[in-house]
């Protein structure tokens, strides 16, 4: 049988090789979070050329192959299946190539798949990756947060002193906070943002890619106002900026004056202990010789 690498690089590879048989074994695909134009030429070409899809639910990926002119076996999946169910799926990508959707967007991103592609990898099977539409990559590149460094944290927990724990938690992280939220929820989750991460803008990625897509930065009291007046829906990402730089207190300045004029000279310890605080450096050196006398 005709191997086809659809992780070439060259696209002539690609449409000469497309007619050929995908090659046995577990293929990634993500698919669209709301516009159906999203879908990526390979996702396409791999759900054509597939033996079948393990998916979420059959009547979602159903509605997606009708839409692409496809018909193959659907197999349910979910990462609560029993461990024989999954490992018969795997076992099957031997001789199969078999591909993982989730509803919407990519799989394993807060979706099944960890499980199946750890099995299959533990047996062996070859997997490849159709990468595509991600709800919180898409909102990280509209928000205008810092996207330097960003942490996906999934759903905030429903529980409230849960989801108070949880942020109390990521609140020292120097990092883009990014949480998946449903509309019912918002205000709850801004309000507790509001509590356990004072003075952060908050981005409110809604409805990304659909018809009423919408994108608001702003404090969480302006947008918990926003919001209880006008009941948000559809699907939304929650973002928080990094923390801001916390000027050290002038206490803590001088006990790491002390502490550096122990070993070093009252200029060298000014140097660093500016460096460490983001204090002025004169200011420290004049402080230093005080401290000396
Ligand atoms: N695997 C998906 C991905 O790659 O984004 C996420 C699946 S998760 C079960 C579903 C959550 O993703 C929604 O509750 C919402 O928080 C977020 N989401 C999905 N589509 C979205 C969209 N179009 N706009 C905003 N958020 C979306």
């Amino acid at each position: 049988m005709a191997a086809f690498v659809t992780n070439t690089s060259d696209a002539s590879d690609t449409n000469s090789a497309a007619n050929a048989a995908l090659a046995p074994g577990l293929y990634i695909v993500a698919t669209p979070i709301g516009n159906l134009n999203d879908i990526t030429l390979r996702a396409v070409d791999v759900l054509t050329r597939c033996d079948g899809v393990a998916c979420e639910d059959t009547r979602v990926t159903g509605k997606l192959m009708r839409h692409l002119g496809l018909s193959k076996p659907l197999w349910r999946y979910n990462d609560h299946a029993e461990e024989r169910d999954r490992a018969r799926l795997v076992e099957s990508m031997a001789t199969r190539a078999v591909a993982l959707v989730s509803d919407a967007g990519t799989p394993l991103i807060s979706d099944p798949g960890y499980r199946l592609v750890n099995a299959a990898r533990e047996a062996g099977v070859e997997v490849q990756t159709i990468p595509g539409p991600c709800a919180a990559i898409a909102a990280i590149t509209l928000a205008g947060l810092p996207s330097d460094r960003f942490l996906f944290a999934g759903f905030l927990p429903v529980k409230e002193k849960a989801r108070a724990d949880m942020l109390v938690e990521l609140s020292g992280i120097d990092a883009t906070l990014v949480f998946y939220e449903s509309a019912g929820r918002l205000v709850k989750a801004l309000s507790a943002i509001d509590v356990a991460l004072p003075g952060r803008r908050v981005g409110v990625a809604r409805e990304l890619t659909k018809l009423h897509e919408e994108c608001r930065v702003d404090t969480p009291s302006a947008l918990m106002a926003h919001y209880e007046a006008k009941p948000p829906k559809g699907e939304i990402v929650l973002l928080v900026e990094p923390p801001h730089e916390t000027k050290a207190s002038a206490e803590d300045v001088d006990t790491l004056l002390r502490e550096a004029l122990r070993t070093e000279k009252p200029s060298q310890a000014a140097a660093k202990v500016a460096k460490a605080t983001g204090t002025d450096r004169k200011a420290l050196y004049a402080r230093a010789m005080e401290l000396r006398g």
